[in-house]
């Protein structure tokens, strides 16, 4: 039978409970325990997928095609296992499905309430990958900050589920913080003594209290820590800032987390962590050897969490690579043909990120077009490769009207078509096509030099697609399509083979890349950014010791 871990939130939000349910998987793994992570967000969109990216940063799409929170991303990342449409449920989730129940009848005769019918849906979403045997422990991530209204059918969920279940099934980690007063040069424990007694008015009762603090808890603010909020001293765990977020896991294995919950647990199977390769990562992470400017184009650049998995992709990439990765943001929309030269004449490498909608896609094409003819490492993903398409059928084939029917939808020359499949869909929730599809790559290509495999699984998320009706056009004129879907034969990978480095994707590589398990494709931009740099440096980078990215 399966263990459950409830993480909850205190104080504030944005205390990175996301990091710390990871990093104690991560360890709980790292030991030989079989781990996953759930997330239970209070907002009542069903899912973040109708979510602007200003709104909650990054949509997640998981194998099976969920549109998820973003640190579904995280615990990909940090375990190298897939989650699934199981693993992000939200409060309009629960309500659709209660709803849809009821008005199958399948209450017929009782009044429908938050307690018991909303909660006992929670209960069921909160229990079911328990069930399927895959697991040892799972740990559950309640989204938002006790005392919230929306949270509050979470937190009941979890107090029925801690009174039904025995003693060692289950705990409860809740995540606080401790703020440091400057000018009394004090921790105050307060914040967190009124957050914990707000979970227990609720009828929960921690068994772990991580404090997020910038200074170092001195044993006796530990002791008034566990006493005021009634828990023993060893379960007051410190976490402390950290420059990176891939430092947590070794900081919370320094405080005995992993520790603590399998005692509590009562699990007795388990090994010291084998963190040999996540240590090695680390090492490569803060002593790079060269360094690499990339320009990120896109039109969310002001909000980091909006390209989360692609900063962190680049993060797996530069380790492996031995390489500090600065990301320089470029607004797409503020690139024109004046001035792009001045504004990314000091990059080695150019991603072009993917994006709904037509503002900042002018700047994109721009950038493709520099990209393409002074020979920068050019990287397209989703919108970024359907930029490309249109940046070389306007300027290479001639065909100056060339457009995206997304942008002009009477475009003469639609080189970028809805698909077929999308056309009589209106309604916008979940309908993109989404999730890992097949996609067969051309020998010989720089896509096969990468991937060095013939058949490869990427994540989807667009409605529109190259239009094969042009793809002679494009070959001919030397672009290559190096990857396609064997059954539908969509367009999966554009590249130049004229061009040291110039690579379109329709699909999400960034979505699949983990500390463990760098994605081939930002691995191989990064070392053809470092050549690039080298080349035009003609010089080698200097060494640059103790460096953090
Ligand atoms: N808007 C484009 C489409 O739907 C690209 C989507 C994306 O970049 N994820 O096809």
């Amino acid at each position: 039978m399966a263990k459950y871990i409830f993480v909850t939130g205190g104080v504030t939000s944005s205390l990175g409970k996301g990091i710390i349910a990871a990093s104690l998987a991560k360890l709980l793994q790292a030991r030989g325990l079989r781990v996953t992570i759930q997330k239970f967000d209070p907002y009542i969109n069903v899912d973040p997928g109708t979510l602007n990216p200003y709104e909650h940063g990054e949509c997640f799409v998981t194998e099976d095609g969920a549109e998820t929170d973003l640190d579904l991303g995280h615990y990909e990342r940090f375990l190298s296992t897939f989650t699934s449409q199981a693993n992000n449920v939200t409060t309009g989730r629960i309500y659709q499905t209660v709803i849809n129940k009821e008005r199958e009848g399948a209450y017929l005769g009782k009044t429908v309430q938050v307690v018991p019918h909303i909660t006992d849906e929670i209960k069921r979403r909160m229990l079911l990958l328990g069930q399927t045997n895959q697991y040892d422990i799972i740990i559950s991530e309640i989204g938002g900050t006790v005392g919230d209204i929306e949270s509050l059918p979470f937190i009941e969920a979890v107090r029925q589920l801690q009174w039904e279940m025995a003693e060692e099934d289950c705990l409860v980690i809740h995540l606080t913080l401790i703020p440091y007063l400057k000018a009394a040069k004090e921790l105050k424990t307060k914040p967190t003594q009124h957050s914990v007694k707000l979970l227990s008015q609720e009828g929960v009762n921690p068994d772990i209290i991580v404090c997020r603090t910038e200074e170092p808890l001195s044993p006796e603010i530990r002791k008034k820590i566990a006493l005021f909020c009634n828990v023993k001293q060893e379960a007051v765990i410190e976490a402390a800032d950290a420059p990176t977020i891939y430092e947590v896991p070794l900081t919370m294995m320094r405080e005995k987390l992993d520790v603590i919950c399998l005692k509590k647990l009562n699990l007795t199977d388990y090994h010291e962590p084998e963190l040999t390769k996540w240590k090695e990562f680390l090492d490569k992470l803060k002593y790079p050897k060269s360094k690499v400017n990339i320009g990120l184009i896109g039109k969310y650049i002001e909000l980091q969490d909006a390209y989360k998995s692609i900063l962190e992709s680049f993060v797996h990439a530069g380790a492996m690579n031995e390489c500090k990765v600065q990301i320089v943001n470029v607004h797409s929309e503020f690139i024109t043909t004046e001035n792009v030269g001045e504004k990314l004449s000091n990059l080695d490498g150019l991603l072009v990120a993917p994006g709904f909608g037509h503002r900042g896609i002018e700047g994109k094409i721009i950038a493709v077009k520099y990209a393409r003819e002074n020979k920068l490492p050019f990287f397209g993903i989703c919108l970024g490769m359907q930029m490309a398409v249109i940046e070389f059928a306007r300027n290479v084939l001639g065909l100056r009207d060339a457009h995206s029917t997304e942008m002009q939808p009477d475009t003469p020359t639609p080189v970028i078509d809805l698909m077929a499949e999308q056309k009589k869909i209106t309604a916008k929730g979940g309908t993109m096509r989404l999730g890992a599809y097949p996609c067969s790559i051309k020998e010989g290509t720089l896509a096969s030099r990468i991937y060095g495999k013939k058949e490869i699984r990427e994540r989807h998320r667009h409605r529109w697609e190259f239009n094969n009706a042009y793809l002679q056009q494009f070959e001919q004129a030397g672009m290559v399509a190096s990857g396609k879907n064997p059954e539908s034969d969509l367009v999966e990978i554009i590249e130049l083979p004229n061009h040291p480095f110039f690579i379109g994707v329709q699909y999400h590589p960034e979505l699949k890349s983990s500390v463990e398990n760098p994605q081939p494709i930002f691995v191989h931009f990064i070392k053809a950014a470092k050549e690039f740099a080298e080349e035009r440096n003609n010089v080698k980078n200097p060494v640059l010791q103790g460096e953090m990215i």
